[in-house]
Parts: C-alpha cells; sequence; structure tokens
C-alpha cells in the first residue's frame, strides 16, 4: 500500500528526531521508505507559545493496516520522547498518517485523509514535492 506520512518536530534536535524517526521505520519489516521530502523550517499553528517545527513528508509503502500503522507511529513518536500536553503542544515527533491509498477512513482513532493536511503548507509543500500528481487528485475531490 502507497502512503504518505506527515513528520514534525519542534523540541530538542529537531533534524536528528527525524532522521532517528525515519531510521525506526526503516527497521520495521512491514515497511519500506519509498520517498523523502525536503525538511522545511515553519511557523508553529496555534497553541502556546513554542519554537518552529521542521517537517517533511516520506512516502511508504507498507503491508500494515491503517490501524496498525497508526500503532506503529504512535510508539515512535513515544520511543523519541513525545509527552502528550495540550492540543498543539511542542513536540519531539509528531508522526501523521495523511494518505493511505485511496482510502477514505473515518473511525475514533483514524481519519484518513488527515483532515486538516489541506490548508497546511507545512504538509502540502513537502507532500507536492514527492507527489506531485496528488494535486490533479484534489481538484477531482473538490469538483
Ligand atoms: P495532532 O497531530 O493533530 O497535533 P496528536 O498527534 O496529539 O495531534 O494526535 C494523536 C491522535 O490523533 C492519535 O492518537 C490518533 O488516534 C489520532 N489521529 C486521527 N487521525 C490520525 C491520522 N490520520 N494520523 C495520525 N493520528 C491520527
Ligand atoms: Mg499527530
Amino acid at each position: 500500500m502507497r502512503v504518505f506520512i506527515g513528520i514534525g518536530s519542534n523540541l530538542g534536535a529537531r533534524e536528528d528526531n527525524i532522521k532517528k524517526a525515519v531510521d525506526k521505520l526503516k527497521a520495521i519489516a512491514s515497511i519500506a521508505i519509498e520517498g523523502i521530502s525536503s525538511i522545511i523550517e515553519t511557523e508553529p499553528q496555534g497553541g502556546p507559545q513554542q519554537g518552529k517545527y521542521l517537517n517533511a513528508v516520506l512516502q511508504l509503502s507498507t503491508a500494515l493496516k491503517p490501524k496498525d500503522l497508526l500503532k506503529v507511529l504512535l510508539k515512535i513518536e513515544k520511543d523519541l520522547g513525545r509527552i502528550r500536553g495540550e492540543k498543539n503542544a511542542p513536540r519531539t515527533m509528531d508522526l501523521d498518517i495523511l494518505l493511505y491509498e485511496d482510502k477514505i477512513i473515518n473511525t475514533q482513532s483514524l481519519t484518513i485523509p488527515h483532515p486538516r493536511m489541506f490548508n497546511r503548507e507545512f504538509v502540502m509543500k513537502p507532500l507536492l514535492e514527492i507527489y506531485p500528481d496528488f494535486k490533479n487528485k484534489v481538484k477531482k475531490i473538490k469538483l
């Protein structure tokens, strides 16, 4: 399955955190990394006052089902020192499933496509860098 993941970090050694998250994903047998965008620095959106983010988007192929992939991502966030505080709090690592093939999922723990990605420049810019065709898909969805 072709999957796109949004990565963000604004605490600690941000670039290192991103590299570590990618390495952890690489180490999982059922996941292959197919593409990595540039890393961009972005302003935090909402939440308490906090430092700038580094953001990137990854393309994976995986046999994991969405909810099993989510479990893997939440574990990596935790292993990289993520502490869950208030909404939009600063974080060492945020891993979001943006797209999972063409699936639409709306469960309590998972919404795919990620509902807030479309108006987030820090997601769309790196996503379109590695998946330029997505532009045409979005147009179709909006028609
Ligand atoms: P955000 O990334 O919106 O700032 P969090 O990372 O704290 O918020 O939210 C994590 C929770 O969001 C997860 O426990 C998960 O159940 C839920 N969630 C819903 N849809 C997704 C998705 N597409 N990707 C990742 N987490 C999601
Ligand atoms: Mg998240």
